[in-house]
């Protein structure tokens, strides 16, 4: 298959003010595409580039691994937020699924948030639904992704420094707490559940 980078779904600016359009630019167009650029350079000609980015995340490992990961984890974490003008409420399957495992909507964004903040170097935070179908929310280090371990992910959040660094500099927390209370796509909840 050919590799792509999926379209933002929204403009640059849509997650002002609490990511700005300058960080979703250079996230979006240097780094997921620089992630791109370099699985491409690796398995251009070989038998690897029929295969999906899915068999490839739950096959390889080393830097073909991180590069395959990386373009799928972003692209993920694009479609975990929603613009700020376009927020909704949780549909009520999202809801008692999370009220019944956290407690409460809050009780899920604390234990995200957590999750984020205490990843101690670069990662993700996601929210995943085991193979027994009890949700989980876990961090993964470097480009770790779920899929590998037969979960199936259902939010992410990336907490690598270029996500927001230019807004918050050293303060991940403030940049977590922005996007648990003000960018979460409960939709994208829905549509993996
Ligand atoms: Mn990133």
């Amino acid at each position: 298959m050919e590799f792509e980078v999926s379209p933002l779904p929204y403009r640059v600016s849509a997650l002002e003010p609490w990511i700005s359009a300058r960080t979703v630019e250079f996230h979006y167009e240097k780094h997921h595409k620089g992630y791109l650029k370099k699985l491409r350079d690796r398995i251009e000609g070989t038998e690897r580039a029929n295969q999906s980015l899915e068999a490839l995340i739950r096959t390889e490992r080393g830097s073909l691994y991180d590069n395959a990961a990386q373009v799928w984890n972003h692209d993920f974490y694009w479609r975990s937020m929603k613009p700020t003008d376009r927020i909704c409420d949780p549909k009520p399957v999202v809801r008692s699924a999370l009220v019944d495992r956290f407690g409460s909507l809050d009780g899920f964004r604390k234990e995200f948030a957590d999750a984020a903040n205490g990843e101690f170097g670069s990662g993700w935070a996601w929210l995943v639904r085991n193979p027994d179908g009890k949700l989980e929310v876990l961090n993964s280090s470097d480009a770790e992704n779920p899929l590998q371990r037969g979960q199936t992910p259902l939010l992410t959040i990336d907490v690598w420094e270029h996500a927001y660094y230019l807004d918050y500099q050293n303060e991940r927390s403030r940049y977590v707490d922005g996007f648990v209370e003000h960018l979460l796509n409960w939709d994208l909840v829905a549509d993996n559940l």
